[in-house]
Order: C-alpha cells, then sequence, then structure tokens
C-alpha cells in the first residue's frame, strides 16, 4: 500500500502545488488522482518515484517512508508511463521495450522474447517490434509506453496522462486494454487524468483534487459527489 500522510510540496518559488494529502491507495488496484490542470496531480504522482521530494509530510510504501529507500530500487519497482510515452526515438519497439531488463542484465534474446510477450499483452502486432516509434501511431506509441513500463514485472505503475494526446476511439480500446492488464497482473496502478469521465471509468478509487492541491474528495466512482 501506498500511503501519503500529510504531504506538502511548495516549489522554491513559493507556489504550493500540493497541500497537506493524506491518502491511502491500496494494492492491486487502480486510483485515479483527477482535477484541474493545475491542482498538483503530476507533482503528487512524482512524489511516489522521488522524482519530486515533498516539502513536508511523507509517503510510506508498504509501512516503509520512501524517503528511507535507495531511490533506484524505489524506483525499479514502479513502471512510469507519460503522456506522449517518452520512447528512446533511435531505439526499435522491442528495444524499447527491452530497455530495463537489458539494464538489469537480462541477455538479449531473454529481453526480446520478453518484449514480444509485453507486446501481445497490450495487443500491439509483433510484426511491428523492428519499427521506430515514428513509424507508429500514437495510440501505438502509448501501448509501447505501458509495455515498456511493465517490462520487469514491477509491482506499481505510475501513469500521467498516459492516454490524453490520442483520438477517443483509440483512448477507448486503450482504456479497455488497462482495466485488462490490471485484471490480469493485478498491478497497484495510480493514473492521473483531468479528464472525470476517464476516472471513472478506470479508477476502483477517484481522488478529486482542486486548485491548490487539496484533497476534495476521495471515493470510488459510484459513491462521488457531483461538484
Ligand atoms: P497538474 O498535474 O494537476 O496539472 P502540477 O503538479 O503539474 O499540476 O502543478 C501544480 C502546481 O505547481 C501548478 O500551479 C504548477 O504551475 C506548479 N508547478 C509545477 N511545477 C513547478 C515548478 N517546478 N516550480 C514552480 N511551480 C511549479
Ligand atoms: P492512429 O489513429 O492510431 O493515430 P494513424 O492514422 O496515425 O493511427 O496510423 C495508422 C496506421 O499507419 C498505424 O497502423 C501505423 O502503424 C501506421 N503508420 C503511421 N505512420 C507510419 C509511418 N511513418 N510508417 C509506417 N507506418 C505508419
Amino acid at each position: 500500500m501506498i500511503r501519503f500522510e500529510s504531504v506538502t510540496k511548495r516549489y522554491p518559488d513559493g507556489t504550493v502545488a500540493v497541500d497537506e494529502l493524506s491518502l491511502e491507495i491500496p494494492d492491486r488496484s487502480i486510483t485515479v488522482l483527477v482535477g484541474p490542470s493545475g491542482c498538483g496531480k503530476t507533482t503528487s504522482l512524482r512524489m511516489i518515484n522521488r522524482m519530486i521530494e515533498p516539502s513536508g509530510g511523507r509517503i510510506l510504501l508498504d509501512g516503509t517512508d520512501i524517503a528511507d529507500q535507495p531511490v533506484h530500487a524505489l524506483r525499479r519497482s514502479m513502471g512510469y508511463v507519460i503522456q506522449h510515452a517518452g520512447l528512446f526515438p533511435h531505439r526499435t519497439v522491442a528495444d524499447n521495450i527491452a530497455t530495463v531488463p537489458r539494464l538489469l542484465g537480462w541477455d538479449r534474446r531473454r529481453a526480446r522474447s520478453r518484449a514480444l510477450e509485453l507486446m501481445e499483452r497490450v495487443g500491439l502486432d509483433p510484426a511491428l517490434a523492428k519499427r521506430y516509434p515514428y513509424q507508429l501511431s500514437g495510440g501505438q506509441q502509448q501501448r509501447v509506453g505501458v509495455a515498456r513500463a511493465l517490462a520487469a514485472d514491477p509491482p506499481v505503475l505510475l501513469m500521467d496522462e498516459p492516454f490524453s494526446a490520442v483520438d477517443p476511439i483509440v483512448r477507448k480500446g486503450l482504456q479497455e486494454e488497462l482495466l485488462r492488464i490490471q485484471e490480469e497482473l493485478g498491478k497497484t496502478i495510480v493514473f492521473v487524468t483531468h479528464d472525470i469521465d476517464e476516472a471513472i471509468r478506470l479508477g476502483d478509487l477517484v481522488a478529486v483534487l482542486r486548485t491548490g492541491g487539496r484533497l476534495a474528495q476521495f471515493a470510488p466512482p459510484d459513491r462521488l459527489l457531483s461538484a
């Protein structure tokens, strides 16, 4: 479980991006952080893998303060997916997906077969393995991003507006795929979006943030009060 205890983030210029946020993110479920642009969603997400350090409060992972954990071990336990996939442009699809396994010392053959297995899991034709990212559609690039994040089988997936830049039909397909992956693999997923419909469709729990980085609601989608 990931637990935020009165977490605050004040940037050096004085902006309070996250204000006394307390949340319990259960294992093996999808928790969505939703709210308008600038309400602190990305900041909150990036504090979980310590890309950003809180200025107050603490975040516990399975009961241990993440500030006391080595950053590389922490990041290895968390896949990270962003809006424009962030793929390495000069690596093929298969090599992009195999990045972390290769860093972990897997041999080429094992990493490649893992990449092909994951392509299948995220609904990508294995014939795309040798393509480069620019030769893929936006939706396909996001699938590669998800496959890459899953490659070393981390228990946690952090997803920052992963489907926001693709058109609505492709987006729906990606959402369904994510729900299927979640059901099959049982990952703990923290998902950021500004789209309340997406939050309701995907979330087991939905944290509604409002401007100033304060938590307005935290509930299953069917128990959210309309604002
Ligand atoms: P969201 O993901 O909900 O759009 P962010 O977490 O990106 O929100 O930003 C929250 C607030 O913090 C915004 O007011 C944003 O302008 C501000 N902010 C983000 N990054 C920085 C930074 N590096 N320095 C100063 N302010 C920042
Ligand atoms: P989407 O609606 O998912 O964004 P696109 O219209 O961008 O899809 O792409 C449709 C198909 O064309 C995809 O299967 C994609 O792989 C292929 N494609 C797009 N760009 C290229 C390219 N530069 N080279 C080869 N195939 C491409």
